[in-house]
């Protein structure tokens, strides 16, 4: 809802100097947030089967927080700027592009890092069109968290509509975009959040039922809500700290995919048994270094299934506040600080 939509004013003027081929992009050294700064550093030149696109507006995503914490680095061949997602318009096509792409395109791309810069190349492959009704800095809020979302609830959950879902963290980028796949199928959905401000809003999203993991036990909650029977598919970006409370909620036969660990890393008793008696299936993942090939097929599949549905307005991306890449060690405090819902959106050229 546009409530949530604060479009902060002074962003980047355009730095296109084509004899100079510089950009501005965010550098960093390792810390906190005020270690984040802009600097010019070199345009890249698109490679075979790449594009050069001018970043109109870029996103920010909890692993970002954890590169410029020294915690996440990039993949092989990745560019060391951070930044997984960008909205621009394509300026220059690297040899071997298909006709399909060209010059002038307005595109959303999944990166696996550079996104922080006015400038940045990408496969050709992993770029998307913008859906009509989109502003651009919508479009820059959907790869790295709906492809997320996709991966773990379709590739790797198997979702079906008679599943019960558990979506830890509702209020996140990837959350706000899981509860509206989930509803999308027909399935049952429950959040977890920190707050009612937080599960309101994700109830408006599709959300059935939401828990205050801070006040209640989820465990005891989600078999209150499922009839006994649990989650059939838990979604859990929190690791340790949700480990027991995952283990009550988790249903017979249930599939339980970790991708993410904002609650620990580390478990000290980790009961097999309570999992073996559960037939339980656990999966990790991890998206940014997967290979060229995997993200293609999962774009282009994802692609098939949501931008008709962005078009018609089924799915929305939720877009919290849009601040000049000036603004991004704000972004990146405000995020550390649970204090988003949805997505952080970052204007780069006007
Ligand atoms: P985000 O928008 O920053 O949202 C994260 C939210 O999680 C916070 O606002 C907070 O909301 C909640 N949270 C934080 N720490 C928590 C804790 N210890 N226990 C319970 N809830 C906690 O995050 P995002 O960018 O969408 O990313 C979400 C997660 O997905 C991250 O862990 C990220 O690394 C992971 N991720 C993984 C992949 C992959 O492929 N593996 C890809 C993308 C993202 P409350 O107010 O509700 O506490």
């Amino acid at each position: 809802p546009s409530a949530w939509l604060v479009v902060a004013k002074n962003s980047l003027q355009s730095s296109r100097v084509d004899d100079l081929n510089t950009m501005q992009a965010v550098q960093y050294t390792v810390g906190g947030p005020e270690n984040l700064f802009l600097d010019e550093v070199p345009i890249p030149e698109p490679k075979d089967g790449e594009v050069l696109i001018k970043v109109l507006y870029t996103a920010v995503n909890r692993a970002d927080t954890l590169q410029r914490k020294g915690g996440y680095s990039p993949p092989p061949g990745a560019s060391d700027i951070i930044g997984l997602e960008a909205s621009g318009i394509i300026d220059k096509l690297g040899p071997g592009c298909p006709p399909s792409v060209a010059v002038g395109q307005k595109v959303m791309v999944l990166l696996a890092g550079g996104g922080y810069a006015q400038f940045v190349t990408s496969p050709w492959q992993l770029v998307m069109a913008v859906p009509d009704q989109f502003s651009m800095s919508q479009a820059a809020a959907v790869p790295e968290v709906w492809i997320t979302a996709f991966m773990l609830l379709h590739k790797l959950g198997h979702l079906t509509k008679d599943d019960t879902v558990l979506v830890h963290a509702g209020g996140s980028g990837v959350g706000t975009a899981a509860v509206q796949l989930v509803k999308q199928i027909g399935a049952k959905c429950i959040i977890t959040a920190g707050s009612l401000e937080k599960i309101d809003f994700v109830k408006t999203l599709g959300a059935d039922a939401g828990i205050n993991y801070k006040e209640e036990s989820v465990g005891d909650r989600v078999l209150e809500l499922s009839n006994g029977k649990g989650a059939d598919l838990i979604l859990d970006c929190i690791g340790a700290s949700m480990y027991d409370e995952n283990i009550k909620a988790l249903a017979l036969d249930g599939r339980w995919i970790v991708y993410g660990l904002m609650g620990g890393a580390i478990k000290s008793e980790v009961n097999l048994g309570a999992l073996l008696r559960k037939r339980a299936s656990l999966i990790f993942s991890t998206l940014r270094a997967r290979s060229l090939e995997y993200k293609s097929s999962l774009v282009r599949d994802f692609s098939q299934l949501a931008l008709p549905r962005f078009e018609n307005g089924t799915f929305k991306p939720v877009v919290q506040t849009v601040l000049p890449l000036s603004d991004i060690a704000k972004a990146h405090t405000m995020m550390e600080a649970n204090k988003t819902l949805g997505k952080i959106v970052l204007q780069v050229h006007e």
